[in-house]
């Protein structure tokens, strides 16, 4: 199977294939003077990163920069496993990430109290990124790799309140990490990712309408792939967001029965995949998908966003 996908001139997508699952979460190397991977992946993963980026032509020691949509262990947690090998790397995430790179102690109980023995086996180990590799990034900083790549840090709270997306203006660009939700490219469908703790609705709408005002004809996702219709697939998440979010509220005028409240988002967030739904096995495939993320991570997400006294949009 391919791993790598030159997605644009100096843009290539690595599959990490995390847990053995193709087309679900994914890395980028970017191209100028200096090499940097946007996103790593777990460090169950980073081999097979390191792999790919050498079958693109580079040696790990290449690579100059990491840069971070945001610190979930599913995007970060291979940070600090790459840091021991590497030391001459510079890490950047947004300055409210910095601190849990350096001290990754609650990511990983947090890891652990989601998914119980099965943590190590899914992300492996979160060990510590050093203090003297890390580089806080602010909305409106610029990363300069030279040769006309330069990527500008758009801070996009919503999904996490420290996540950033990268706008490479000249190329038009945009490396939208989850802000944007999740996109499966082989049924063309997106979906908001609203996991809990930090989830914040109007936070997460406000950033899709930032990224809507940019020149984007390439639209990126670390779960994956690149939209075919970019300022369509922007309009949707927006659209959805909201959408979720009415459901959910509702639901949750009606009953506090949780079961009751996720069964009603399963059925507003199959409505996406209605195109699909004369091809049964790719429809019971995404309804599945639908399902788990409706009761264990989109569900709650909304819940505990309206128990803080969230707004409804
Ligand atoms: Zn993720």
């Amino acid at each position: 199977m391919n791993l790598i996908e030159k997605v644009d001139r100096g843009i290539y997508a690595i599959d990490q294939m995390w847990t053995g699952n193709p087309k679900f979460s994914s890395c980028y190397l970017i191209e100028g003077d200096k090499i940097a991977l946007f996103d790593t992946g777990p460090t169950t993963v980073i081999d097979r990163v390191l792999d790919s980026v050498k079958k693109i032509g580079y040696s790990p020691g290449d690579i100059s920069y990491l840069i971070f949509s945001h610190i979930h262990v599913d995007h970060a947690g291979g940070a600090g496993s790459l840091c021991k090998n590497y030391p001459h790397l510079k890490v950047f995430a947004h300055e409210k990430g910095v601190p849990h790179l350096a001290n990754p102690e609650r990511l990983y109980k947090s890891m652990k109290r989601v998914f119980g023995d099965n943590a190590e086996k899914l992300y492996g180990n979160v060990i510590p990124v050093p203090e003297d590799q890390l580089h806080p990034l602010k909305d409106g900083e610029i990363i300069d790799l030279g040769k006309d790549r330069k990527l500008e840090v758009f801070h996009t709270p919503g999904h996490a309140s420290h996540h950033l997306s990268l706008y490479d203006e000249k190329n038009k660009v945009l490396f939208a990490g989850e802000a944007l939700g999740l996109y499966f490219p082989e049924v063309n469908v997106c979906f908001p990712s609203t996991p809990p703790p930090e989830f914040d609705l109007v936070s997460a709408v406000n950033s899709v309408n930032r990224l809507e005002q940019l020149d984007i004809i390439k639209l990126l996702y670390t779960h994956f792939g690149s939209a075919r219709d970019p300022h369509s697939a922007i309009q949707r998440a927006k659209e959805m967001l909201i959408d979720w979010g009415r459901v959910i509220n509702e639901a949750m005028n009606e009953s506090n029965d949780k079961s009751y409240i996720f069964e009603r988002l399963s059925e507003e967030a199959l409505k996406c995949i209605n195109h699909i739904k004369n091809d049964t096995e790719k429809y019971n495939k995404y309804k599945e998908l639908i399902e788990y993320r409706s009761t264990f991570t989109c569900g709650p997400g909304y819940v505990r966003y309206f128990k803080k006294g969230g707004q409804v949009l």
